[in-house]
């Protein structure tokens, strides 16, 4: 390593870690990221990646300001333009068409190797990136003047700000004791592709059932990315079955929509949890992502939440770096934990408050949330709005997100 001094150090070279390194270099400043893990997220053009993300317009217009989007979109992503979501117990449905909010489009699913690839392609070409992984940071240690991060190597860096963006089980918010009370789901999410005989039309689907959330998301192989969250002994006993049986439970979960469910590629299963930081800065140190808060996956945000955070921090920094500030100093920082918070827990507490809402037996809270579909699609200003919200169009945005 010939360089030791940095303007920022990121810690986690994820989606969230990677866009905020390159939003940072676009800012002029010198940056290292440091992952443990060696990236290995290469296209392939003949496999869909099993994990994917619902893309907002919002993290479409941050990939843009970063210089990626081009060739996230060139490689492989599949525009939906509308959504489908029903209750297995009732009547209750909403439907959301872009067109109704004025969109060509309401985003895009997209796999993570895909944005992965794109973004560490642009890591390793930016000459103000040093790009340090696989490496495992052992000590971080902070002072007045600057922040040091010393690798289990011993090889040490410095910088001026330390962001963690190392996922839930943060290594840099533990190093600086950062409380990050957790409520597991009890839950775990499979993720496979499937095969249906009937086309998904750019249709996004989430059926709630009372086990939990199924949703089927349109790939542009014409399959769907199913994301199927359960109780964890239910993903035990499924993730087991042979591929006949398992698409038979699917079936039985998802109802007819997409006609038959024909075949299954392999599946995985990530345990869901609820997780938010009590606080997003130290002295010297941000997180962001995963890091910061984590979410059930049936809204689709947690990802585009973490992309929210990036643009927000880089454009905080930005402007306390022009200002001639420090930007490790806490006054700096602390309006980029304004800006986000509020969001992050709004999004959270509905998404929380959605899945106990689902997850109940009880007849009236079932009559209840069918007649409040009901009504809710009848709302056409209401939908919208909801529309909105989940495309990242609302709210108190960060200046790289909003649309030009
Ligand atoms: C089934 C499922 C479906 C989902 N679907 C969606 C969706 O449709 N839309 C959406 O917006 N979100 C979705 N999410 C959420 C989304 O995947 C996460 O919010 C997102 O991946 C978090 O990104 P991150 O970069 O913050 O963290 P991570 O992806 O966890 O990346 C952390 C990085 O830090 C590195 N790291 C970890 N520890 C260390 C260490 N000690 N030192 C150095 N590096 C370290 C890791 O190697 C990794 O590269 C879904 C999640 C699940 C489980």
């Amino acid at each position: 390593m010939n360089q030791k001094n940095f303007d920022v150090i990121v810690v986690g070279a994820g989606m969230v870690g990677a866009a905020t390194a390159l939003g940072m270099a676009r800012s002029g400043m010198r940056v290292a990221i440091v992952d443990a893990q060696r990236p290995k997220f290469t296209f392939d053009p003949d496999r869909y990646d099993l994990r994917v993300s619902a893309i907002t317009r919002a993290s479409e217009h941050i990939f843009q300001n970063l210089g990626v989007w081009t060739e996230i979109s060139g490689k492989r992503v599949c525009p939906f333009c509308h959504m489908h979501v029903w209750d297995e117990s009732g009547t209750g449905d909403i439907t959301f068409d872009s067109a109704e909010v004025g969109q060509e489009l309401l985003g895009y699913i997209v796999e993570n190797s895909v944005i992965q690839s794109a973004l560490h392609d642009a890591l390793q070409k930016s000459p103000q990136i040093s790009f340090l992984a696989p490496q495992a940071p052992g000590m971080l240690r902070v002072d007045s003047h600057h922040a040091t991060l010393t690798m289990e190597s011993g090889e040490w860096i410095n910088a001026a700000l330390v962001v963690g963006a190392d996922g839930r089980d943060s290594w840099v918010r533990q190093q600086v004791g950062l409380p990050y009370p957790t409520v597991s789901y009890g839950q775990r999410a499979i993720v496979a592709n499937i095969t249906t005989t009937l086309p998904h039309q750019a249709t996004a689907r989430q059926r709630f059932t009372h086990e939990g959330p199924v949703a089927m998301l349109p790939l542009a192989n014409g399959q769907s990315s199913l994301v199927w969250s359960v109780p964890s002994h239910r993903a035990d006993e499924l993730i087991a079955l042979g591929d006949r049986e398992f698409l038979s439970a699917l079936q039985f979960a998802f109802g007819k929509p997409l006609g038959d469910l024909v075949a299954a590629s392999s599946r995985a299963a990530f345990d869901l949890q609820r997780a938010h930081a009590d606080q997003y800065v130290s002295s010297r140190v941000a997180l962001v992502g995963d890091a910061a808060h984590s979410i059930h996956p049936l809204a689709g945000q947690g990802v585009n939440m973490g992309l929210l955070d990036a643009a927000a921090l880089v454009q905080t920094v930005a402007e306390g770096r022009l200002r001639k500030r420090d930007m490790g100093d806490l006054t700096v920082l602390r309006p980029f934990e304004r800006l986000r918070r509020g969001h992050n827990v709004a999004m959270q507490t509905t998404v929380a408050a959605l899945e106990k809402l689902y997850i109940t037996a009880n007849p009236l809270v079932v009559w209840m949330r069918n007649a409040g579909m009901r009504a809710t699609q009848n709302l056409p200003l209401v939908k919208n709005l909801i529309a909105e919200y989940a495309m990242g169009m609302r709210g108190d945005l960060p200046n790289a997100a909003r649309m030009k």
